[in-house]
């Protein structure tokens, strides 16, 4: 079986390495030559643990990429993973990338071959696509179109990818099972060597389950930061509060970690979608709450500007060290990232910045060309007045307070995600002030 990706950013690419690992002939199509070249290259356009390896064991072999998507002509499936990202100017999802992706494509159709969406979109793109596929495809070739969102968590894109938790195959009810036939060919190793569950379902409750899913974590971080809130207010703890709800097995501790909120491609535009496309479908109040899940993360933003307003007083003229820019560790992706966000509106407010990440570097460079940079840890909080930790990489968490404090202006960390050592700070003579904590 041949399989065509279309789309090669941090899903695609990924998803190609990962559909050669399993055997299939995959040729990854995309519109950015320079992203072509380097995947060509065996090279990551983007960093994520174990990538490359599977880059260099494939590429040449039964993987290639290339930016023409005539050679998509020959595939049995094409997996669409172009972006989706928030129009400007409204909440709503971008679908031009789709659009242009399926456009493409259409006239490369064979007869037998499956479309299958992997982008998240809003509920009902999916028929919409179905529906042009059947009427426009040539020589009426008969070509069926299914829905398999994605779940994948950056940093852990190759495991996700090789071993998901579970399979989602949306397929359209008046086709004939040929697709569900085809992805359950697909997915045959992970599915027998994993017992992945796989839930078959119609096209609008697979696109469903993916910003179902996407809100239910989002809720659940801005739910324990709403909670932080309150503990910064009563003078609590929200790590022990989240211990001992967590300890709740129908609440469970995982995603109860309170400070500076999530960020990333996915999660901040996915809710924003959804809340859009519930109120084309007139159902905005079956949302609303997405609304106040945004607010309440993008407050924990303001909250650490806020402190260090607080700790520092006037901001203009300050030196603030800011520990990471990517929006999560194991990633070099910037979009929508909380450090970056605070770091920005610090720069607003006058203060110079000096942030460092271990990867995300030249991507925080390039959309934020105006911040200040820093080569290395050390760089960074030289002659600091306050210490930011915003991305929770493992080397953040290993770094020495008391070598720091001899580098630092002031000894002050706002740890905006709640991992360090706050006694090992104390004892070194660090202001340790954590979030939603006394
Ligand atoms: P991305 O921006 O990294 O990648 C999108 C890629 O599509 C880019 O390389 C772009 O050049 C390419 N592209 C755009 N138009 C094209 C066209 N007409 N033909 C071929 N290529 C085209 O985005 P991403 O993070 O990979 O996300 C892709 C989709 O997957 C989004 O809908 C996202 O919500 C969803 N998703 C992403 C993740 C994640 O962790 N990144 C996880 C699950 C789902």
């Amino acid at each position: 079986m041949r399989v065509s990706v279309i789309g090669t950013g941090y899903l695609g690419a990924v998803h190609a390495a990962g559909m050669a690992e399993l055997g299939f002939d995959v040729v990854g199509v995309d519109v950015d030559p320079a992203k072509v070249e380097m995947l060509s290259n065996a090279r990551m356009p983007f960093y994520e643990p174990d990538f490359e390896p599977l880059l260099e064991t494939h590429v040449g072999g039964r993987l290639h990429f290339t930016t023409d998507i005539t050679q998509a002509a020959s595939a049995d499936v094409h997996f669409v993973c172009v972006g989706t990202p928030q129009q400007h100017g409204s909440l709503a999802a971008d679908l031009t990338y789709v659009d242009a992706a399926v456009d493409a494509l259409m006239p490369h159709l064979a007869d037998g071959s499956v479309v299958v969406g992997k982008s998240t979109v809003p509920v009902g793109t999916a028929q919409v696509l179905a529906d042009r596929i059947r009427a426009e495809a040539p020589r009426g070739a008969n070509v069926a179109l299914a829905w398999n969102p994605e779940f994948l968590r950056e940093g852990l894109a190759v495991k996700d990818t090789l071993h998901p938790d579970r399979l989602v195959f949306g397929v359209d009810a008046g086709e004939g099972g040929h697709a569900e036939e085809v992805l359950r060919r697909v997915y045959a190793r992970t599915i027998a060597e994993d017992q992945t569950p796989v839930v078959v379902t119609d096209l609008p409750t697979a696109e469903l389950v993916k910003v179902a899913a996407n809100s239910f974590l989002a809720t659940k971080i801005s739910f324990i930061n709403a909670m932080a809130e309150i503990c910064e207010a009563a003078g609590a703890d929200v790590t022990k509060l989240a211990d001992a709800i967590g300890h709740d097995e129908r609440i469970g501790r995982k995603f109860l970690n309170a400070g500076v909120g999530f960020g990333g491609g996915c999660l901040p535009k996915d809710i924003r979608a959804f809340s859009a496309r519930a109120a084309e479908l007139g159902a905005s109040q079956s949302v609303a709450f997405l609304i106040e899940m945004d607010a309440i993360n993008l407050r924990r933003r303001e909250h650490v500007v806020n402190l260090v307003r607080t700790h520092l007083g006037h901001l203009p003229g300050r030196k603030v060290a800011v520990l990471g820019a990517a929006f999560k560790p194991d990633s070099d992706d910037v979009r929508d990232s909380p450090a970056l966000s605070i770091a920005g509106a610090l720069h607003l407010a006058g203060v110079q910045v000096a942030i460092y990440d271990p990867q995300a570097m030249p991507n925080a460079a390039k959309i934020f060309p105006t911040l200040g940079y820093a080569d290395s840890v050390d760089e960074a909080v030289a002659g600091a007045e306050a210490v930011l930790h915003l991305t929770e990489w493992p080397e953040f968490r290993e770094l020495d307070p008391a070598v720091m404090a001899t580098q630092v202006a002031r000894p002050l960390v706002i740890d905006g995600r709640n991992c360090l050592d706050a006694q090992a700070y104390r004892a070194a003579g660090w202001t340790y002030v954590g979030l939603g904590r006394p």
